[in-house]
């Protein structure tokens, strides 16, 4: 029963994550914008769940005020816009949607990979310059090409199988050794894909080891006549050198979704008021060049509503963190029969020793039907399922359990 809990979404987060909620019983109030921190210092004290996508800060100033506050939904993959570790530290779970978009980003490689190796976008440019241009030198079938898939994760998988689809054949590289869907291949380093490859696609995440990962070695490691394609992180790629790869003719054509700086909002130039070398990557002959727009689909923002809905509801109602990113995950069977008075105690605390021995104490005299815990830096989370416990055994427990000085929170569902 979520009679009484109150949900703030911003960002114009879908309709359907709106109904959803409301469906459920919460108090939505919805609104199409972010907000400041010095509005949500003022408003977020009444709310037990926010909902925002990547423009709305959540500081260590705002959670501060957020006394109420349980559960935080990021409606996006990133949730850098949220103090992590202090929102942990009040024992407030972040939750974001980490493949909604996935299969959309793997369709957009498809697309350019075709779409490079036909020089589909010059041919395109040109008619638009009302120039009749029929060409079959330097264009090529994608069958029987070899991709090279640098990243084997959500989206470079998902690459892989429709990659093979049409016959291409696929081999990866990962840092960690990953089965192969397919027919696909791991080879044993990045140098080894770089010089098999004839199509290179990214999809790493941006850490301080993939920060400038492919420059000017890894381009020369590259096939003369190769692509190249970057729908991951903008710092992952040195640009400047793939600039002088393409113009000595060493890639046959490049393809990119996202840069080191980016544009804040839609109607901006991208020009070198952005990146110093904006013009010369936009003169540049077979280049594709998106909005970092792989993820922006009708599909995806619908499963992110979806996705992040469910977490929020999973949290608040069964105490579920399986999926957070800042938390400790733990889940328990939900028991759905009627029988017996049965309670779940989910209690976050300081990950310090012996708060297990004195929670046990207190939940020696019952039935403990499930229990687990877990702990991430310095949050732990208990939750154990307990049977046959009246009104007055619950009220004592969460007295008990919640009096320690290592309670964060404490709730019974
Ligand atoms: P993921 O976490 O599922 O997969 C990333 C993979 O990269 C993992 O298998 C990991 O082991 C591997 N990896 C990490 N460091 C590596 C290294 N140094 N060398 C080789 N492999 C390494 O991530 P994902 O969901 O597949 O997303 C991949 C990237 O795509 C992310 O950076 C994400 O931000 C980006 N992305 C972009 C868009 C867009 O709109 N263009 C949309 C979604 C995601």
């Amino acid at each position: 029963d979520n009679e009484g809990l109150r949900l703030l979404l911003l960002e114009n987060i879908s309709q359907e994550a709106v109904s959803a909620f409301r469906d459920q019983g919460f108090h939505v109030d919805h609104h199409t914008k972010a907000m400041s921190e010095d509005e949500l210092i003022e408003k977020i004290g009444f709310y037990h769940a926010i909902g925002i996508r990547s423009k709305t800060k959540i500081t260590a100033k705002v959670l501060k005020v957020a006394t109420k506050l349980l559960v935080i939904g990021c409606f996006c993959i990133g949730t850098n816009q949220v103090d992590l570790q202090s929102a942990a530290k009040a024992g407030i779970p972040v939750f974001n949607s980490p493949f909604s978009n996935s299969r959309s980003v793997a369709e957009l490689v498809m697309a350019e990979l075709i779409g490079l190796s036909r020089q589909l976008f010059e041919r395109c440019f040109e008619m638009r310059r009302g120039l009749w241009n029929k060409q079959s030198k330097g264009c090529w079938e994608v069958r029987g090409k070899t991709l090279g898939i640098v990243g084997y994760g959500h989206i470079g998988s998902q690459l892989s199988v429709l990659a093979e689809s049409f016959g291409i054949k696929v081999i990866y590289h990962d840092i960690v050794n990953l089965m192969p869907l397919g027919t696909a291949r791991q080879v044993g380093s990045l140098s080894e894909l770089l010089s098999e490859a004839d199509f290179v696609t990214l999809h790493v995440p941006e850490l301080p080891e993939t920060i400038n990962m492919i420059g000017d070695e890894q381009f020369a490691l590259m096939k003369k006549g190769s692509y190249f394609i970057n729908n991951a992180r903008g710092k992952v790629v040195d640009i400047p050198a793939l600039i002088k790869a393409m113009k000595s003719g060493h890639l046959a054509g490049a393809a990119l979704d996202v840069y080191p700086s980016e544009p804040g909002a839609n109607g901006a130039p991208f020009d070198i008021s952005v990146n110093s070398w904006a013009e010369e990557l936009c003169a540049l002959p077979n280049i594709v060049l998106t909005p970092h727009i792989g993820g922006s689909t009708e599909e995806a923002q619908r499963m992110i509503g979806q996705e992040v809905s469910l977490a929020i509801s999973r949290y608040l109602g069964y105490g579920s963190t399986f999926g957070a990113v800042n938390f400790p995950e733990v889940d328990l069977r939900v028991i759905t029969t009627d029988e017996g008075d049965r309670v779940r105690v989910c209690h976050v605390h300081k990950n310090q020793p012996g708060v297990l021995r004195r929670v046990n104490e207190a939940l020696a005299p019952y039935n403990v039907e499930k229990q687990y815990s877990d702990s991430k830096g310095d949050v732990a989370y208990l939750m154990a399922d307990i049977a046959d416990v009246s009104p007055a055994d619950i009220y004592n427990l969460q007295e008990v359990i919640s009096s320690t000085d290592a309670n964060i929170l404490t709730r019974f569902l």
